[in-house]
Order: structure tokens, then sequence, then C-alpha cells
């Protein structure tokens, strides 16, 4: 924590997601606690982070949006014990992992309850807690 000089007026805050003109439809939809992720429409995969061409095929195809089910389960996951921001430190220890949705595209987020019940493979569902910032996160189902 700051507390002289030139950032003594410094205040911590939560990030805010960097939000690409692709990604508007998404942050958009999460705001509205829905999950949307792309598809190609040449080759049918699966798309996300969003993109404005499919990064599987050379279709050139304009990807659409279409909306998850929320669906997935842990494909690998880490316990914070010492988050990389004082603001982190209150919710400390979290898990953040990388999640498989059904409709076969990854989201990393943060996966809720406790760490000791966490575990690759286990089903989760996505959530949109209200918090200051709005993220998806997951938990345990
Ligand atoms: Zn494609």
């Amino acid at each position: 924590m700051l507390e002289q000089g030139e950032f003594a007026n410094f205040k911590e805050s939560y990030p805010q997601p960097r939000v690409t003109q692709d990604a508007l439809p998404y942050w958009e939809a999460v705001r509205n606690k829905k999950l949307l992720f792309q598809r190609c429409p040449a080759c049918s995969g699966a798309i996300f982070p969003p993109r404005s061409i499919c990064p599987m095929c050379d279709a050139g195809a304009k990807p659409a949006w279409e909306q998850s089910k929320g669906a997935g389960s842990i494909y690998s996951f880490s316990v914070v014990h010492r988050p990389p921001s004082a603001i982190w430190k209150s919710h400390a220890p979290y898990t953040i992992g990388l999640v498989r949705l059904d409709e076969d595209y990854f989201l990393f987020a943060e996966i809720e309850g406790k760490p000791e019940d966490m575990a690759v493979d286990k089903r989760v569902q996505v959530n949109f807690p209200d918090r200051e910032v709005p993220l998806p996160t997951f938990r345990l189902v």
C-alpha cells in the first residue's frame, strides 16, 4: 500500500475489463447476466475470446453470437493465497481456473466454493455475482 510520495492519493480499485470492439456484445450480455460466445458458421467451431474472424478455418466467415448454457467442468485451477493486489486480500483464499464449457470453449474465471472442494472435472455453472465489476464466475454444482 502506498502512503507517501507522488502516489499519496492513489486509491486502489478493482481492475476493469478492457473491452474491445469485438468483445462489446459479450460484456453487454454479462451486464444482463448472460454468457455469450461465438460460433463459426463455416466450421461450427466455438470461439472464445470474441474475434472478428474464425481462428480455426480459412473460410473468413463472420462468427455468430450464441448464448451459452454456462455449464461446464473444471479443466485446471489454482488457489490464490497471496493475491497480486491488496484489494483482493480480504477475498483470499480464492480459486481461479480454466473452465471448459459444454459448448467446447474455455473461460478463465474465479470458481466460487471452498478451495478443498475443487477438483479437475468437477461440474460448474456460471454465476453473475453482484460486485463492483461485473465478471462471470463459476460455482460448483
Ligand atoms: Zn471456422
